[in-house]
């Protein structure tokens, strides 16, 4: 099983390492042994929280193939802040953006929780 990507590969300029070492501040909703949530800078929905490992993994088929039982624990995670957000019930929206194409600009894996409004769907 690989590990994830060592320190001195790539995470001593890694944003969301930084806010895991506590370097950075954010908006915490969920700390765990192994997982952190917290707000994203710039929601795009009333209800917009970044899931991520403390661990880094660049994306999430590399967090999967690595470690697929912390990959479930994120969408727990993520399940259980919906439900503290009240948007639970109305539904949102997990996403995990991967690779220039995807969209993805922070190459720390991370799960979009959005919510508190009604999203539309994705491929209109
Ligand atoms: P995109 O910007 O296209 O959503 P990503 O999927 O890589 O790209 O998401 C990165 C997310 O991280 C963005 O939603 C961005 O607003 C958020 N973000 C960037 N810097 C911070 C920060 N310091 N604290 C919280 N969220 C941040």
């Amino acid at each position: 099983m690989d590990g994830p990507t060592s320190y001195d590969e790539d995470m001593t300029d890694c944003l969301f390492c930084r806010i895991v070492e506590g370097e950075i501040p954010a908006t915490v909703v969920a700390d765990t042994d192994d997982v952190l949530a917290f707000r994203d800078i710039t929601p795009k929905a009333p209800t917009h929280v970044l899931v991520i490992p403390k661990a880094h993994y660049a994306n999430a088929a590399e967090l999967a193939a690595a470690d697929p039982a912390l990959a479930g624990r994120l969408i727990d995670v993520a399940g259980t802040i919906a439900t503290s957000e009240g948007v639970a019930e109305d539904g949102y929206r997990l996403m995990f953006n991967t690779g220039r194409h995807g969209g993805q600009e922070v190459f720390h894996v991370h799960l979009h929780l959005l919510g508190g409004t009604p999203l539309g769907p994705m491929l209109a």
